[in-house]
């Protein structure tokens, strides 16, 4: 018999999915979830929709790779990559515009607003390339939201609701940069 999400881990995937989606966060097929589960993990299918996610769309990727359930996300290898360096419990990727359009020019973020200082301080921007996943794994482990140059930011939590603040916290600070006019720092 196939394991299924307990409840309490699908209601928080489902809600913090849908906050991806109706913030405009994440396109209609976008982004990723992923929740630790002792040394297990469970993560979004490929090709979800995070604003739409049922049970069927979840997938549990035990330790030694294997899964149950449907095709996990090709960021899995990344998630999984990033709870064996630190203690998060959870991790969402999404696709935050402006942050996403500050990412081309510059190799750190740092937030000119309030918010995003006291929260994120500096996000750092890692170069798309063989050895993305073990860098943006690395910098998260001491940051709690990095972007990954010209796709999207990966934020980490205690719980999702802590990840949906990162990523909330460095699009709002991204856009307040844009709106200042920094588009190019250098
Ligand atoms: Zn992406």
């Amino acid at each position: 018999m196939s394991s299924s999400i307990p409840p309490g881990m699908l209601k928080e995937m489902q809600e913090v999915g849908r906050d991806l989606y109706r913030l405009a966060l994440v396109t209609s097929h976008g982004g990723n979830l992923s929740l630790r589960a002792g040394h297990d993990m469970w993560i979004t299918g490929t090709g979800t929709m995070l604003g739409r996610l049922e049970a069927r769309h979840i997938s549990l990727v035990r330790a030694d790779g294997s899964h149950e359930g449907p095709p996990p996300s090709s960021d899995t290898v990344l998630h999984a990559t990033t709870y064996a360096l630190c203690g998060a419990q959870a991790l969402a990727h999404a696709h935050p515009r402006h942050a996403i359009a500050l990412s081309f020019d510059t190799g750190l973020f740092v937030p000119g607003d309030l918010e995003g200082q006291l929260h994120l301080k500096e996000v750092p921007v890692i170069e798309q390339g063989p050895r993305q996943v073990e860098q943006v794994a690395q910098a998260l482990a001491a940051n709690l939201v990095v972007l990954l140059r010209g796709h999207g930011a990966y934020a980490r939590g205690a719980t999702l609701w802590e990840a949906l603040h990162w990523v909330t916290a460095l699009e709002e600070s991204a856009h307040i940069a844009w709106l200042r006019g920094h588009r190019c720092p250098h």
